[in-house]
């Protein structure tokens, strides 16, 4: 546990991500046999030297990464350069037994192949899957509301859309869920749940829980996370306009959502948002990016 006490301080320290922590407590727990860490290269040594001082298996991969692309939903992807490339910014660290480190920085090197990386990193198959067309340039976002059963209510566990907010928390490692309602995720969420309660970090778990807990509305090329509503049947009363937070991933169309919104409602195929003085907006619910979800 000391391990994980000196790396619990450097993310309270702001040192490293939450991802960061959240990997090592799968490692140390079992979850995964290797774990991989994208870092700026003086937090790579930093967290080297954590793991060298507690006697973990640490191997730091012989590549760099240089940022490919990015898109509208904040994700950054890498691929593979020289590490004295003046545009490597990132290093790759491998955390585990030799066996493993050394099959992962082979994958990593030979590409990343989708099914391959859900292996070692043990992520649901049907994620895997899914991340192949994410590899081919669709949206996460898209994938992940087209795949989604009817209805609004999901599990908080499924919540990777409030990773758009900060303090950008979700309670699985950093990999796109197929979908909200997918098994693999709530199972892989729930081990880790498990954990975090067995290393006695509950505060930080209802931190984590309070963050995954709201309403999201997709719609008009935006996404609306609302932490504070009132619901009553299909129709969903925002209560306090301050904890709305808004990212737009799209272009706005023609019909774009009110500046503040106090009510969306469901209507059969309609979804129906207004705000004040007495805008209203409407989306079909048939198109999958027009879309209600509520974890709870
Ligand atoms: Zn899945």
């Amino acid at each position: 546990m000391g391990f994980i006490r000196d790396i619990t301080t450097l993310f309270t320290e702001n040192q490293i991500e939450f991802n960061t922590l959240l990997e090592c407590i799968g490692y140390t727990a079992g979850i995964k046999h290797v774990v991989r860490l994208c870092e700026k290269q003086d937090t790579a040594l930093i967290i080297k030297e954590v793991c060298e001082r507690h006697g973990l298996p640490v191997l730091c991969s012989r590549y760099g990464l240089k940022e490919a692309f990015s898109t509208g939903l904040s994700d950054t992807f890498y691929k593979i350069t020289d590490i004295n490339d003046p545009q490597c910014t990132r290093s790759v660290l491998f955390i585990g037994d030799a066996e493993w480190t050394e099959k992962a920085e082979r994958v990593e090197g030979s590409g990343c192949d989708a099914m391959e990386t859900a292996e070692l990193y043990s992520y649901p198959g049907c994620c895997a899957h899914n991340y192949r067309l994410i590899q081919q340039g669709q949206y996460w976002l898209d994938c992940f509301l087209t795949n989604a059963t009817t209805g609004f209510e999901f599990s908080w566990k499924c919540n990777k859309i409030a990773y758009l907010f900060a303090p950008y928390l979700t309670i699985f490692p950093d990999y796109f869920p197929c979908s909200p309602s997918c098994s693999g995720t709530e199972k892989l969420a729930s081990d880790y749940e498990e954990v975090l309660r067995d290393y006695r970090m509950v505060e930080l778990l209802d931190l984590i829980r309070l963050h995954l807990q709201g309403l999201t509305l997709v719609a008009g090329g935006e996404v609306v996370y609302i932490k504070q509503f009132n619901q009553v049947g299909d129709d969903f009363i925002v209560e306090d306009n301050h904890d709305q937070l808004r990212l737009r991933y799209r272009k706005a169309g023609q019909n774009i959502l009110p500046d503040r919104i106090t009510r969306i409602s469901l209507q059969g195929d309609l979804l129906v948002v207004s705000g004040p003085p007495d805008k209203v907006s409407q989306y079909q619910t048939a198109v999958s990016d027009n879309r209600i979800l509520v974890f709870s």
